[in-house]
């Protein structure tokens, strides 16, 4: 049985838009894509977004006046408070685009406005990995690192709207690797999938030893090599391969180091296709943790990770709207 109130949130990517209808106990009641094509422009965008949403209520069976408040999740530099998307990289040729605005007056409905790693992060928080915890931080691996905080109600979205940027923390002073978003050092650039490829081809112009890796590039291209390829070579015994997958578990938990003697989380997740690789990437990853961090928080602190998949978006923006929703009846109330 589903329990109203009901919401619906949006999760707004570089080629396809997920949204889905979830109730008030964060079941998912529906979920429905459709293709961004951000070159179309922000206007076409807009009204995709709002048909988006009409379509994932139509699916889970609700008239728009059954849903509360809906959620909008979008990647990029964005303004949070006032709603706007400011230049979203991967969303090109989109600028200061009033997403909660927009959507606001096309539905007539509450709207709540949030960057996509931090509706993530509050969808697990609410519903998935995290579900029962007092705090949390989230890493999303993909083809760069995307972080989340949320910490009691709270999704830490910093003064300026870059709180909880984890992918840009600086992990490496000597001789830094080059980041996407044009400094150095940071995690992103050493740890997220497109990061692990990068290492790969670098290891393998100075590797002198026999790797399947090797014979992969030579058959697809350097450019084809994945993440994925990485670790099936690893698990297969390939010792190049094993070495870099460690170097990344290595990584990440300097990262997750880093933020736990920040924050002191009651959780730490990992998201992201890189999860693909099972337990016993997390187990290297809980090894290094348990060697860098302080032992309280090292014992202590849950490494998990994310339990919902590609619908953490679109249920953490749900999320965001259901506390948009509470707030506005406890302040009515
Ligand atoms: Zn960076």
């Amino acid at each position: 049985m589903s329990q109203p109130p009901y919401y619906v949130g949006l999760d707004v990517g570089g080629s396809t838009m997920k949204a889905g209808a979830v109730d008030d106990a964060g079941h998912r009641l529906s979920s429905v894509s459709l293709p961004t094509e951000a070159e179309r422009g922000q206007d076409l965008g807009l009204r995709r977004m709002c048909e988006a949403i009409r379509r994932a209520a139509a699916e889970a069976g609700l008239a728009m006046s059954q849903v509360a408040a809906v959620g909008v999740a979008t990647p990029g530099t964005m303004d949070i408070p006032a709603g706007v998307m400011l230049d979203p990289f991967n969303l090109k040729p989109w600028q200061n685009v009033p997403v909660r605005a927009f959507v606001q007056r096309e539905l007539a409905l509450p709207t709540a406005f949030q960057n996509d790693a931090n509706a993530a992060a509050h969808g697990e928080f609410w519903v998935g990995a995290s579900r029962g915890a007092h705090s949390m931080v989230l890493f999303t691996l993909g083809t760069g690192i995307g972080g989340g905080i949320v910490l009691g109600e709270l999704v830490v979205e910093g003064e300026h709207s870059h709180g909880a940027e984890l992918g840009h923390m600086k992990i490496e002073m000597t001789n830094p690797r080059r980041c996407g978003c044009g400094g150095y050092g940071c995690l992103e650039a050493y740890a997220s999938a497109t990061a692990v490829a990068h290492r790969t081809l670098e290891a393998l112009a100075g590797y002198s030893g026999t790797s399947a890796l090797r014979a992969l590039v030579e058959q697809k291209g350097a450019e084809a090599l994945t993440c994925r390829d990485v670790f099936t070579a690893a698990e297969a015994g390939d010792a190049l391969a094993e070495r870099l997958v460690e170097e990344t578990a290595y990584y990440l938990a300097v990262g997750a180091t880093n933020a736990m003697h920040v924050i002191d989380p009651d959780v730490v997740v990992f998201a992201g296709g890189m999860i693909a690789a099972g337990e016993p990437f997390l187990e290297r990853i809980r090894g290094h943790v348990g060697r860098l961090a302080f032992p309280v928080p090292a014992a202590r602190t849950h490494i998990r990770y994310a339990q919902l998949g590609t619908d953490a978006g679109f249920i953490g923006a749900a999320a965001c709207a259901r506390q948009l929703h509470r707030r506005t009846c406890q302040g009515t109330a």
